[in-house]
């Protein structure tokens, strides 16, 4: 259920939000009352987002591997809206989209492997080492882990690590940040479809709730955590994943 005041008065920025769960994420924060910076390295895709909320959201090609490129989105947001009060760093990539799908450790490319970290985890540091020197206190970062980052998946090495990695940074950002008023969080996703998981390809059978997720399920989490109403929870990963993980 929305409340069009819980982000009244903030400035938030969400990496890969054309498409998927970052879409859906500045859609509801926007509905709230947040002024949202949505960044992608796709502009097209970010603007069809924007297009949504005129003005209230405003849409900025910037690649999460790219320092300068997460830099500027910084000082987009700080220059349209005045700050920036938090971040959903969500942008990410599976292994199908490199066509690596399904590849034991041993077979993965040198470039594929690299390509997987270097958007996932260290893309996920370049948005945080960007964002951080312009919060102030009571910022929230939430960071998109996977239900990858919490165990181990046969045919996905590079992705599990990757997002183990981002479970990692996020609790260490945590205790570091904490005396200065900077929550921290992880959302770990189970199959939600998206572009990355479009159908149900089988998955449907293991999940306790009996189907995929949508996007908007995981946003749901993703505005809890960047919301005051989550002021005691920080360094934490939590599932929304219909159950998966409990079995
Ligand atoms: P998606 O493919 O629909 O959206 C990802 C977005 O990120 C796209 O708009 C893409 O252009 C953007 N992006 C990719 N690389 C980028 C880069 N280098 N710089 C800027 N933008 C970039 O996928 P999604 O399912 O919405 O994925 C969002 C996040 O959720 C990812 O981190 C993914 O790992 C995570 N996740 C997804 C699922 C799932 O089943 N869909 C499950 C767990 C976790």
């Amino acid at each position: 259920m929305n409340n069009a005041e819980r982000f009244a008065g903030k400035s938030i920025l969400v990496t890969g939000g054309g498409s998927g769960i970052g879409r859906a994420a500045c859609l509801r924060l926007a509905a709230e009352g947040a002024s949202v910076i949505a960044v992608d390295r796709h502009l097209e895709a970010a603007e069809m987002t924007a297009a949504a909320f005129p003005g209230r959201v405003v849409a900025v090609q910037g690649d999460i591997t790219v320092m300068r490129d997460m830099e500027r989105c910084v000082d987009e947001a700080c220059s349209r809206f005045g700050k920036l009060d938090g971040s959903f760093n969500n942008a990410g990539i599976g292994p199908a989209e490199l066509g690596a799908k399904g590849k034991r450790t041993a077979e993965f490319t040198e470039g594929e492997w690299s390509k997987i970290i270097e958007v996932n985890l260290n893309g996920t540091w370049m948005a945080m080492r960007a964002q951080i020197p312009a919060l102030g206190r009571g910022a929230s970062i939430v960071n998109n882990a996977s239900i990858a980052g919490l165990v181990g998946i046969a045919g996905s090495a590079a992705y599990v690590a990757s997002k183990h990695g981002v479970i990692g940074l996020t609790k260490s950002a945590a205790l570091e940040y904490a005396g200065a008023g900077l929550r921290v969080n992880a959302v770990c996703p189970g199959y939600t479809l998206t572009a990355m998981t479009p159908s149900d390809e089988g998955v449907g059978g293991m999940i306790p709730e009996g189907r995929l997720g949508q996007p908007e399920e995981v946003v749901a989490l993703v505005a809890w955590l960047l919301s005051d109403e989550a002021s005691y929870v920080t360094g934490a990963a939590f599932n929304v994943d219909g159950g998966f993980l409990a079995q």
